[in-house]
């Protein structure tokens, strides 16, 4: 043990998924091929017109800090895709552009937690989501969302978690792992439980592009009180340029920017440059062939798991993750994906990685890879698990 290492260390842990990717890596080496169903980022690189816009802002040495809460350009530019997709007026002024969704989350609940306070979620869940309120000195409570419920979040849950203590809900949607959406009808109830106990919702909407069905409402179509998070990372297919952004109510904006000044100064320049092409119509027709391609690779991978054996209940509605109840072959999810690695070469993420309380007899299924590479990982587990 190192004394110097703060004590919350003790309580972040790393991703199991991280180990069975330095396997992979290993089994790589040695010349075996793996299919990667592990991986929680689109296969397709930044779409051209995006990526050209980041070299000719770095050719014209747009290389300096930009105001700590973005290009006003891009914050204007996200208000109006908000209105242009969403029909709803937002004023860039609540908008703050961060270093990814992670920069937003952090910002989030630097600004509505105080030391004690718990925060509300589901359990599987995204898992950075309770290390930040962790650093934070907040509490995470994760609270088990079954399959019973469809794996929602709901106001329920809320009724009967809540305590003086409860500063805040955070919620995804879609969310990671299980795909689920939430309804209108489930964000509203959701507000008006959190808002009518004098709390905040703060919604991760970092997969709201890639939904599968009916259009996904935006949190801030039903509420100015909520906080928002969104991101150029998965929809965009901008994970490595580390850009997303925060949605304050308006009473939060001025909090909001003094902490960016002093967290981050301000997210990257060359990014904030290249992201301003994301909103333009040739990037958007890139990013839609891309949503129907995920859909046809859900709608492929799904029905072939399920007649596998593994246990699906619902279909998840966004997102590129299924996931599955494995427990008819094991009930050690990790050491079912470290077999399925070494025996087959096939790479999945346990769902240890995902919940903090209950056992997870479960693996995330992600479709980042191309059809033949889902192809070829199914017709692996179908030899091996039969
Ligand atoms: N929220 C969720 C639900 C995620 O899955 C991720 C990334 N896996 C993030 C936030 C963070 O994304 P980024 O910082 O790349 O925008």
């Amino acid at each position: 043990m190192n004394d110097r290492i703060a004590r919350r260390m003790e309580d972040i842990k790393p991703f199991q998924v991280m180990e069975l990717l330095a396997r992979a890596k290993e089994l790589e080496a040695q010349g075996q091929t793996i299919v990667h169903m592990e991986i929680g980022e689109p296969d397709f690189v930044t779409p051209q017109p995006i990526v050209e816009a980041g070299i000719a802002a770095l050719r014209s040495g747009q290389v300096h800090y930009t105001p700590a809460a973005g290009l006003p350009a891009l914050r204007e530019a996200i208000a109006n895709w908000y209105s242009s997709s969403s029909g709803i007026t937002v004023s860039p002024e609540r908008i703050i552009v961060t270093p990814g969704a992670s920069g937003a989350l952090l910002l989030a609940l630097a600004l509505l937690l105080n030391p004690g306070d718990t925060v509300l979620m589901a359990d599987p869940g995204y898992p950075c989501y309770r290390y930040f309120v962790r650093l934070l000195e907040g509490k995470a409570i994760c609270i088990p969302v079954t399959e019973e419920s469809a794996y929602q979040f709901t106001s329920r849950h809320i009724e009967s978690h809540w305590t003086p203590e409860t500063r805040a809900v955070l919620v995804a949607s879609p969310a990671n792992p299980t795909g689920v959406l939430l309804s209108q009808n489930t964000l509203a109830a959701l507000m008006d439980s959190v808002e009518s106990r004098g709390g905040t919702l703060v919604v991760d909407e970092i997969y709201h592009g890639l939904v599968y069905g009916d259009k996904a409402t935006t949190a801030l179509a039903l509420s100015d009180q909520t906080f928002v998070i969104n991101s150029f990372s998965k929809y965009f297919g901008m994970t490595g340029w580390r850009l997303g952004w925060l949605v304050v109510p308006k009473s939060f904006i001025r909090a909001a920017d003094r902490l960016a000044q002093n967290l981050f100064l301000a997210a990257s320049t060359p990014a904030q440059h290249a992201a301003l092409a994301a909103f333009k119509p040739e990037a958007l027709q890139i990013l839609e062939t891309r949503r129907v391609e995920f859909q046809r690779r859900r709608d492929f991978l799904l029905p072939e798991l399920r007649d596998l054996g593994f246990h699906i209940p619902i279909i998840p509605q966004g997102a590129f993750y299924i996931y599955a109840d494995c427990s008819r072959f094991s009930a050690d999810s990790f050491a079912f994906a470290r077999d399925l690695l070494e025996n087959i070469g096939v790479a999945v993420t346990p769902g240890i990685d995902f919940g903090c309380n209950a056992p997870q007899q479960h693996l995330r299924f992600a479709y980042t890879t191309s059809m033949e590479q889902l192809q070829e990982g199914l017709g692996r587990l179908q030899a091996y698990l039969n």
